[in-house]
């Protein structure tokens, strides 16, 4: 048996709860994990409070990202004893994930875990972090350099905002913050943020083109911020795109495109190719120093992985939870 938060829906409704199951709720996969870390993103948020239909089957162990120690294996990718990560793949949606003491997952969507971490700090990174380091990759291979100008980053004090911040400054770009909290301005200004702004100038309805400001911009919000970032990038500017925490529509106009040739690069962390995630994890490797972690993260125990998820979806979770999964 083993520990394990898991989602049912039923004729009682949607629920999540914590429990002991045994290895009968595993399912196919030829590597066997001890998860010593997990943590708790956005859309494992969703998956546990049941706001948005992110769990596709029943019952479901949430979690979409892990780090741990192989216990058995059927790949010749890797060995018992080995240390690995999961970052997406459909984990904690479709397959079982990373909240719980045990997965079985296929050896194809692990990668090593990096040297430069441990367990709990890769999941320090989590997700979040490895996204927002896939936005500054596309950032920069869309030639948006440090003295082309400002760089926007909004949901500021979320996991992705709190990272993209943390590596944009400290590759030397000049970062301005957009946030809903006002009230971590310090915590915004010590992860690197020069300038800080309130959220609420971005997130109603805009005009297709305002004055130019911004040279990229990383968006976790969507909807009319998305808009209005886009509506406000400098001549040639690149937006990169990867999260809807205002919500999921985009109501812009072709203008800032056609008129200003801005970039609206897309992001997605969950299907990415092994190659982009290494090169993604190796980068966080060389910018991310461990006091960086320290000063994002919150420890959590399994038991109240719950009721902290609730939190995160009010919005009153900064920066990133680590889920220790042995401190229950
Ligand atoms: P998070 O930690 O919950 O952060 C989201 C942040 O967005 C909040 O802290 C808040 O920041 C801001 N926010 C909340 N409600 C908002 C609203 N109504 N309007 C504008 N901003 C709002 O979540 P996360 O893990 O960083 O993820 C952020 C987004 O990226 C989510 O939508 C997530 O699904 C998405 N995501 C996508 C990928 C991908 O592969 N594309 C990967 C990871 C995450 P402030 O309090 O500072 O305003």
């Amino acid at each position: 048996m083993f520990k394990s938060i898991v989602i049912n829906k039923d004729e009682q409704g949607y629920q999540a709860q914590v429990k002991e199951v045994d290895d009968s709720i595993l399912p196919e996969g030829d590597v066997t994990i001890d998860v010593a870390y997990s943590t708790l993103n956005y859309k494992d948020a969703l998956a546990i409070t049941g706001k948005a239909p992110v769990v596709r089957s029943f019952p479901m162990i949430p979690g979409i990202d892990l780090a741990g120690t192989v216990t058995a294996s059927d790949s010749d990718k890797f060995k018992i004893g080995d240390k690995v990560l999961l970052n997406g793949f459909g984990v904690g949606e479709k397959h079982c994930g990373g909240l719980a003491e045990k997965a079985r997952l296929n050896s194809d969507w692990l990668i090593p875990l990096p040297e430069a971490f441990s367990p709990r700090q890769a999941m320090a990174i989590g997700t979040a972090g490895y996204t927002a380091m896939l936005c500054v990759i596309a950032l920069e291979k869309n030639g948006v350099t440090p003295d082309k100008g400002e760089i926007l980053v909004t949901g500021a004090n979320g996991g992705v905002g709190s990272f993209a911040i943390a590596i944009l400054a400290k590759l030397g770009y000049t970062v301005v913050a957009s946030t809903g909290r006002l009230d971590q301005t310090d915590y915004l200004k010590q992860l690197g943020a020069a300038e800080v702004i309130d959220r609420n100038t971005l997130s109603e309805p805009g005009k297709p083109l305002a004055r130019e400001r911004w040279a990229g911009a990383v968006d976790a919000a969507g909807s009319h911020t998305l808009a209005n970032v886009c509506a406000s990038m400098q001549y040639g500017g690149v937006v990169t795109a990867c999260g809807l925490a205002q919500g999921m529509d985009f109501p812009a106009s072709v203008a800032p495109f056609i008129l200003r040739g801005v970039v609206l690069a897309g992001i997605d962390s969950v299907m990415r190719p092994l190659a982009d995630r290494i090169e993604a994890w190796q980068r966080l490797a060389e910018i991310i120093e461990t006091a960086d972690l320290e000063t994002i993260s919150t420890d959590i125990s399994l038991d109240q992985a719950i009721e902290t998820a609730q939190a995160l979806i009010a919005g009153q979770v900064r920066g990133r939870v680590i889920v220790d999964l042995g401190a229950n």
